[in-house]
């Protein structure tokens, strides 16, 4: 095992680190997402929207170890942002699974280069996130494709996205069984942005409701899983994926937190010495980065296991249930840490506490992880 980072990926981070300190860190505190135009150029010109995407689509090719470096760094500044583009890898994960060559070729481009977009992955429903079984969005099959019925909902990147993956049953009796992936692009006659949600956290990333009534999708749209009945299979494996990225969103967002608490510490008198001069104070810090460092590890665990094409579910679930829980506990003690400061709107730590809340529910709520991982033990 080594655990040092080759050149090419610290001068990634360097990179990132040096665009997000000018174009990213100085807007990261105005919520309302009316810079979030601008921060995705800024991706967009360093092609980080969706780093996975293979260099013949005009990607990076990064492996999913670099992009979550790339993610840790974005989600330190701007956590918002950083779900952006992990939603984006997400609704990319299946086309580069398992897409044939005419997809990557129309959808991939879509998210690279200085024109690049967002993407959005759909499963969750008014009814439920957690069963597939109760899954009511339909594909039906006509003469020359499939007809889309149904509603998606809290989902990220809705309004912005340039297509949405979306997951639906092609056999209502059927259902989880008869699971596949279809790409709808954003301007296909039938899909509708109902609403637009004010969540708590991370609030640069748009999360809505879509409907789709009626939306032809052709044949050439469906991502053909290898086996019959195995579009669950291909959607177990993009949460793998998924499941590592919020992972590392989730150190990012620790990380973020301790540096701000830190950084008080040092600077607030109390007692006539620096709060950190306080015992209590300084093993909180010393928690804090133990606790990032183990989330780290684990996250770098999933995502090296999941591109050597090991077997990672249990990895990435852990990585998952593991960083989201720290991002969780650390944000708090950060805000401990800052007093009064840590509870008034308008203060990098707020935000952090309400961002980290969101990652115990998505890619599957902790529960869920906690089903994953004691199916396997
Ligand atoms: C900000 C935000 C962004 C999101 N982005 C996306 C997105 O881009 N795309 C997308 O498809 N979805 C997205 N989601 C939805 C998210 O994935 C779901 O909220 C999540 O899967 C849970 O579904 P639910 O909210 O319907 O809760 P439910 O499934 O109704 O669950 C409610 C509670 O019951 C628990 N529970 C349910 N079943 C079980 C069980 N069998 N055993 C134990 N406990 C159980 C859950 O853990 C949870 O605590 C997003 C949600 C939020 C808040």
């Amino acid at each position: 095992m080594d655990f040092s980072l080759t050149k090419k990926q610290q001068e990634l981070i360097e990179s990132v680190k040096s665009m997000a300190a000018q174009e990213i860190t100085p807007f990261a505190l105005q919520e309302e997402g009316i810079h979030r135009e601008k921060m995705l150029i800024s991706l967009a010109r360093m092609n980080l929207l969706c780093p996975t995407v293979p260099k013949e689509f005009g990607g990076l090719g990064l492996d999913l170890f670099s992009t979550a470096l790339v993610v840790e760094e974005l989600a330190a500044v701007s956590p918002g942002l950083a779900a952006i583009v992990a939603a984006t890898l997400h609704a990319a994960e299946p086309i580069i699974l398992a897409g044939n060559e005419q997809q990557k070729k129309e959808f991939l481009p879509l998210l690279t280069g200085a024109q690049a977009g967002a993407a959005a992955f759909a499963l969750t429903e008014p009814e439920g996130g957690s069963d597939l079984n109760i899954i009511s969005t339909q594909a039906a099959a006509d003469h020359n494709g499939y007809l889309l019925n149904g509603c998606k909902d809290y989902v990220i990147n809705a309004g912005i996205a340039r297509f949405i993956t979306v997951v639906a049953a092609t056999d209502m009796f059927k259902k989880k069984a008869s699971l596949r992936i279809f790409l709808v692009p954003h301007h296909a006659a039938g899909v509708k942005i109902e609403e637009i949600y004010h969540t708590s956290g991370i609030n640069l990333a748009p999360v809505g409701r879509i409907r789709f009534a009626d939306v032809n999708i052709v044949g050439e749209h469906v991502i053909k899983s290898r086996e019959a009945g195995s579009g669950y299979l291909l959607l177990t494996q993009t949460f793998d994926v998924g499941r590592a990225l919020v992972s590392a969103l989730a150190v990012g967002i620790a990380r973020a937190a301790l540096e701000e608490a830190l950084n008080f510490a040092e600077n607030r008198l109390q007692s006539g010495v620096p709060i950190k001069k306080h015992q209590a104070v300084s093993f909180a810090l010393a928690d804090m980065a133990t606790r990032i460092e183990m989330a780290r590890l684990m996250t770098w665990k999933a995502c090296w296991l999941i591109d050597r094409g090991g077997d990672y579910s249990v990895a990435s679930a852990m990585a998952k249930l593991a960083s989201s829980t720290i991002a969780q506990e650390v944000t708090c003690l950060a805000a401990d840490i800052m007093g009064a400061r840590g509870y008034i709107k308008g203060t990098l730590i707020e935000q952090l506490v309400r961002d980290a809340r969101v990652l115990s529910t998505i890619e599957g709520t902790n529960h869920i992880q906690r089903m994953v991982i004691s199916s396997q033990l």
